[in-house]
């Protein structure tokens, strides 16, 4: 028996509800669209019609590697930050709504400053930070840098995708390393390192532990490992007045702070996410 695709989707939605996921409706929308090689939008149009039987059997296939506990986005290969289209693999983290802090706060403090120079994203990842800020700045050029060479691929896809490729450039180094000869000097360097301490990467969620890359949790011992190399290795690549921003983790704003403070970095502030956590760190030289 065929069915329709609202079919497809309400029965996707029960058996998310069943096993607990919160937001059952939007992942059910994501599954059977990405099943069926349409966006979200032509599928709530195309709702009423009837779906193949392979379109059928493939949101089978997607539905159950949800159910077994991998994060919706690594199924559909795509995200949403800042309001552009991300790729993800696992080869990067999935971008969190947090983050969008630390976007909002670089784009904020380049326009406010009259500063859209060269921002560097140290730890890029899928280089969602960088986009966002290459995005909304047209004049800024954004250096990604990450250790993955696999991330990298993943960043070059979606500057290509958000239609940015013109004015940003890639750098293939270890963030907790002096930087590479040549790396030249930033207005702007934004950061989300890996910030998980040892006792934390213990009790992580099984969604992130089981399928995100460790090496893009791991901030050692305390968590903190890559803010103290970071602000040791690479302030001396700031003109002066300008800025380092990072995400932190809950808990850890006054350390960094601290951290920024005896690198020579002044004027340091935190900003909170939505639930009230100091999420951003920020300072000037
Ligand atoms: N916020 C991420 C998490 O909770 C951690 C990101 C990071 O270490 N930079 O999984």
């Amino acid at each position: 028996m065929p069915r329709r695709y609202s079919e497809l989707y309400i029965a996707a939605r029960s058996a998310l509800r069943a096993a607990g996921v919160e937001a059952a409706d939007v992942e059910a929308r994501l599954i059977v669209a990405s099943a069926s090689g349409k966006s979200t939008a032509k599928l709530l149009r195309d709702m009423g019609i009837y779906a193949t039987h392979a379109v059928e059997e493939r949101t089978g296939e997607l539905l159950s590697r949800r159910l077994a506990g991998e994060p919706v986005a690594y199924i559909t290969g795509m995200w949403e930050f800042y309001g552009l289209p991300i790729e993800v693999s696992p080869e990067v983290l999935i971008p969190r709504a947090d983050t969008e802090v630390l976007a909002g706060e670089a784009i904020a403090w380049l326009k406010a400053n009259r500063r859209e120079g060269r921002v560097l994203d140290l730890c890029s990842g899928s280089g969602c930070i960088g986009c966002a800020v290459a995005r909304s700045l047209p004049r800024a050029s954004v250096v990604l840098a990450d250790i993955s060479s696999g991330a990298m691929e993943v960043a070059r896809r979606n500057v290509a995708r958000n239609g940015l490729a013109g004015r940003v450039s890639y750098m293939l180094c270890d963030a907790t390393a002096p930087p590479p000869v040549m790396t030249g000097q930033f207005d702007l360097i934004v950061s989300n390192p890996p910030y998980i301490s040892a006792i934390d990467l213990l009790t992580l969620d099984p969604s992130v532990r089981d399928y995100e890359p460790i090496w893009a949790l791991d901030g050692g011992e305390d968590g903190l490992d890559f803010y103290r190399a970071i602000v040791e290795n690479w302030t001396g690549t700031l003109r002066g007045g300008g800025a380092m921003m990072f995400e932190v983790g809950e808990g850890q704003a006054a350390e960094v702070k601290a951290l920024m403070r005896s690198a020579g970095l002044r004027g340091e502030a935190s900003v909170k996410d939505t639930r009230g956590v100091e999420r951003v760190v920020k300072a000037t030289l």
